[in-house]
């Protein structure tokens, strides 16, 4: 053991590079060295290992950095002109081992370079110069005349042309509307060069380091997040960092400037009503994504745009940006779209935000689990064990739950009422506190929720789906469970109710009968369970399959069939059925709905 590789080097200083916000974020940059490696027979080649394509700095290993043939790829040089096409399949043809990623765009940028080690940064400093009204003008006076200045021109074999030809005698390469290219004989030299002209351009600007102050989303959004989501649902982020910003006369054009071309891959073109960044007066930046971490990734690439843009527009007077055409030539680049298409296909319920009751066991435990598999962003509640926790017969606990929600992702899209409590006993005999209890319960805590959920659906403009998990008893009661199946017939009647008066602004009400689920719930107390046994003159320990015997399916009725009804429900798949109730109870003949 000893000194580390010259691989596990270029990790070390691409991490570094990396690990600063200033510097890059997200997958931009790029980082490369030259060296000797051994080929199969032992023959030494000179290779080029250097990021993979949309490969992140922060977090790379060695395997993100493939090798290439070097001296397969310097002839290139020769060359007039490549198309994209031809550098991509030379390119693939170079490489050292064939399943490698692929190597970044930027490859012959770094390969024309005859400097050991090259970086290749999108820092704020450096883009706040590069987007000044005369770029070239700018860098010379922040970094001296030793820093070469190229204008701008899409990544690919041209650039890497340019970039060559510009850094004989250069210290660096600042790329203008795009980011700085430096190099050195060693690691350190390399990026303490990167370091000092980033510096140097920090302080020429008078730009401080961006710091985001995350906070929750609130009310005033919803209109917002409803305009954003009418596509496909999306989560908000809100920086409160960006608030001054926000309010400065020049917020508009602020806003719909990007620093770098890869922030343009991120967060759009531009910015317009349909987001997904937004400065908003009084509040700040808020960014839409289809999950948490894309709209969090957004905020901040925003808050570096917006800063860098400030700065130039502090400092020049103005800016420069990208022509139409340049605009609309990399936003539908191929091989700037790959990146976006490492990802895998999105989940069904991407974006969506469903509150759950009664999460912490039985049938809401597993609807809980089940939405957020299929992608939903899942706030729950219960006595215990819950985001929320608290008893939902209070409104204040329905209050706290739907604040919740918005606060954390910025609206709702679907509740999903489960909780409830199995109250038994004979009409004679029954506590009038018991009975009390279960419509409480079963009943007016549903409605309580429901009233409070409705101004959050209609602020939204989006409509929303409503799931009460009433029960089989609602159609076909038993004599001795009152307290439960009177409540239960109410709240299919609440779910009929609120689909009436829901169809004119989007909102779904539906209900899903369920009977018998025993496996996880704690409604099945040992009590209800002999007192039921009892009702049926069965022992006990067979209730279980006296339930399933005289169902006309015969067989066992789990949590996970209520959940994927319910998935069904909340989904955009049932996007007609309003008023509907689904019985999930192995069939009940006498339970059929009507
Ligand atoms: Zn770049």
């Amino acid at each position: 053991m000893g000194a580390l590789s010259a691989l596990d080097r270029l990790v070390e200083r691409s991490r570094r590079i990396g690990a600063d916000p200033a510097l890059v974020l997200y997958g931009g940059g790029n980082t490369s060295t030259k060296l000797f490696e051994r080929d199969h027979a032992g023959r030494e080649q000179r290779v080029l290992r250097i990021k993979g394509s949309g490969r992140d700095l922060a977090t790379c290993t060695a395997r993100d950095f493939p090798g290439l043939r070097l001296d397969e790829l310097l002839p290139l040089r020769e060359r007039d002109a490549m198309s994209d096409e031809e550098m991509v399949d030379h390119l693939g043809r170079c490489l050292v081992e064939p399943d490698a990623p692929r190597p970044s765009i930027e490859t012959l940028l770094h390969a024309f370079l005859p400097a050991t080690h090259v970086d290749h940064v999108h820092a704020d400093a450096i883009c706040a110069l590069a987007n000044a009204p005369d770029p070239a003008a700018a860098a010379r006076d922040a970094l001296g005349e030793d820093v070469a200045v190229v204008p701008y021109l899409r990544p690919g074999f041209a650039l890497a042309k340019l970039v060559a030809d510009a850094a004989a005698g250069a210290r660096a390469v600042v790329l203008a509307h795009h980011g700085l290219v430096t190099w050195g004989e060693t690691d350190e030299e390399s990026y303490g060069r990167t370091r000092e002209l980033v510096d140097r351009a920090a302080r020429f600007l008078g730009l401080r380091p961006v710091e985001l102050e995350v906070v929750p989303s609130s009310r005033s959004l919803l209109e917002l997040r409803g305009r954003v989501s009418r596509e496909r649902r999306q989560v908000l982020a809100v920086d409160a960092a960006q608030r001054a910003l926000a309010e400065r006369p020049d917020a508009a054009e602020i806003a719909a400037m990007r620093s770098t071309p890869d922030h343009m891959l991120r967060i759009g073109a531009r910015t317009n009503g349909d987001g997904p960044v937004f400065l908003v007066p009084g509040v700040g930046c808020v960014a839409a994504g289809p999950d948490p971490r894309t709209a969090r990734m957004r905020l901040e690439l925003a808050a570096h745009s917006h800063a860098t843009t400030a700065a130039t527009r502090d400092r020049f007077g103005g800016a420069s940006w990208l022509t139409e055409q340049e605009v609309d030539d990399f936003v539908h680049w191929p091989l700037e779209l790959y990146k976006l298409t490492l990802s895998p296909p999105p989940p069904e319920l991407e974006g969506h935000v469903a509150i759950v009751t009664g999460a912490a066991s039985g049938i809401g435990r597993e609807v809980a689990a089940d939405l957020a598999a299929r992608g939903a962003n899942v706030v729950t509640a219960d006595l215990a064990g819950a985001d929320v926790e608290g008893d939902l017969t209070d409104p204040r606990t329905a209050d706290a739950l739907v604040e919740e929600a918005v606060a954390r992702y910025g609206g709702l899209d679907a509740v999903v009422f489960c909780a409830g409590v199995a109250v038994t006993g004979p009409l004679a005999a029954v506590a009038e506190e018991e009975w009390r209890r279960s419509v409480e319960v079963n009943l007016t805590s549903h409605f309580l929720l429901t009233k409070r959920v409705w101004p959050v659906l209609r602020a939204q403009g989006i409509g929303g789906s409503l799931v009460y998990v009433a029960s089989k008893n609602a159609f076909a009661p038993g004599a001795g469970f009152g307290p439960y199946s009177v409540a239960k017939a109410g709240l299919v009647q609440l779910a009929r109710i609120a689909a009436l008066e829901g169809g004119p602004i989007g909102v779904r009400a539906n209900a899903v009968n369920p009977d018998a689920v025993f496996a996880g719930s704690k409604l099945w107390s040992e009590e209800v369970r002999r007192e039921r046994a009892a009702a049926h003159g069965i022992p006990v320990e067979e209730l279980e399959a006296f339930y399933a015997r005289r169902s006309l399916l015969g067989r066992e009725v789990t949590a996970r069939d209520v959940a994927a009804a319910v998935a069904f429900l909340v989904s955009e798949r049932s996007r007609a059925t309003t008023g509907a109730v689904i019985p999930v109870d192995g069939g009940v003949p006498a339970a059929f709905p009507r």
